[in-house]
């Protein structure tokens, strides 16, 4: 099965889609984490990246679907959750080549709908283990130890492109572009929304899971 998350920054997909390839055993294909590594590395390629990251900006569609594609084929015969990609209209047509060619397909979305100014409060308070990408909230998810992660005890970080002036800008540019995704999807396939706003996580991801277990039993 293959799952994809909608949503605006900081709507929590990286956190939900976490959760649920762990849960699942489905591989977890996010393109921050994917382009957070590429970008630490010495390369021209790498330090390209980390500009437009450090920017706020979309990374061009070139180098994260190539990015994606490797992955894909890499990790195709394991269900996964696609998350932070596709970003635009063009890349989701890209990524339906991609998956025609190994004859898969997205199965449903997943549209985390939340509040904008709750987003720029959790952007900017988010943290990252470096080592195992577990995600925290500096207020609303505090790790035991401050700037170190629970599970593996590496250090965190806070991602490039959270400060609050980018942080707007990116909340600004993904509001047409993830609506317009949300539109192109619900015309294909099915779009499940999630509420998030003044939600738990826990809430959320309860929901999310009624989700998936109703599509699982669906395909039986
Ligand atoms: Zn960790």
């Amino acid at each position: 099965m293959y799952i994809l998350f909608l949503g605006l920054p900081g709507a929590g997909k990286g956190t939900h889609a976490r959760k649920l390839s762990l849960e699942y055993d489905m591989f977890h294909l996010s393109s921050g984490t994917l382009l957070r590594k590429a970008a630490r590395r010495k390369s021209a390629g790498g330090q390209v990246i980390k500009r437009y990251i450090s920017r706020g900006k979309l990374v061009p569609d070139e180098i994260i679907v190539k990015l994606i594609r490797k992955e894909i084929m890499k990790f195709q015969e394991k269900d996964i959750v696609f998350e932070g990609f596709p970003k635009t209209i063009n890349q989701a047509r890209e990524l339906e080549e991609i998956l025609d060619e190994i004859e898969k397909e997205i199965n449903f979305c997943i549209y985390l709908k939340v509040d904008e100014d709750r987003l720029v409060y959790r952007l900017t308070g988010r943290r990252i283990c470096s080592n195992d990408g577990s995600i925290y909230h500096i207020k609303e998810n505090p790790p035991e130890e401050e700037g170190k992660c629970d599970i593996c005890g590496a250090n965190l970080f806070r991602p490039a492109g959270d400060e609050e002036k980018i942080v707007k800008k990116r909340i600004k540019a993904g509001k047409k572009r993830t609506a317009e995704l949300v539109e192109y999807y619900k015309q294909r396939i099915n779009v499940e929304t999630v509420v998030g706003t003044d939600r738990s996580p826990g809430e959320v991801h309860q929901d999310i899971n009624e989700i998936v277990e109703k599509h699982i039993s669906d395909e039986k």
